[in-house]
């Protein structure tokens, strides 16, 4: 969606109210296309004493599954998103500025970097996920099962201590 601002930026106390649906189903990540329903955007952008502003809330459902255990995992996202928009930057540049020379906001660009930049590095089904048995590969969150982990490295820092005392000898 195509924002027209030139009437927000010329006048005061302008209110420009938006909502839309944005795809993202393209996008990839965690090797997975987690956006399986649209993102629903809502927002407004205003003037108020001469600064002109973009708010908007995003809400959509996360679904992948758990980088630990592998379970299908959903999280619902709700997030608030606010920057200040500027036809120009002055000399002091700030990266929280949308630079907008045309007066035309395209809201879906906007609105998909700063929902990806906000995306977790991975996803989990719970903070203290206990994943996968190394040995077996049962879940470890739904049974116990027993598995010892590989004893081999002690065994070999033996082996190493006897060559030790031969030597000696
Ligand atoms: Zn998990
Ligand atoms: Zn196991």
């Amino acid at each position: 969606m195509q924002l027209d601002l030139r009437k927000v930026f010329d006048a005061e106390d302008q209110v420009l109210p938006f909502e839309l649906q944005l795809d993202l189903s393209e996008i990839e990540q965690w090797g997975d296309h987690p956006f399986a329903a649209p993102v629903a955007i809502s927002g407004e952008v205003s003037s108020r004493a001469g600064i002109v502003t973009v708010r908007y809330c995003a809400d959509y459902v996360l679904s992948s599954n758990c980088a630990r255990c592998l379970e299908p995992v959903e999280q619902k996202k709700h997030q608030e998103f606010f920057h200040t928009v500027v036809r120009k930057l002055n000399q002091e540049e700030d990266d929280d500025y949308i630079v907008c020379e045309d007066g035309i906001l395209d809201v879906d660009t906007l609105a998909q970097d700063d929902i990806l930049l906000e995306l977790p590095i991975r996803m989990l089904c719970s903070e203290d996920c206990k994943g996968l048995c190394p040995m077996c590969g049962c879940n470890l969150n739904e049974k116990d099962c027993g598995c010892q982990p590989p004893q081999w490295d002690v065994r070999r820092v033996k082996a190493f201590d006897n060559l030790e005392w031969s030597d000696e000898d």
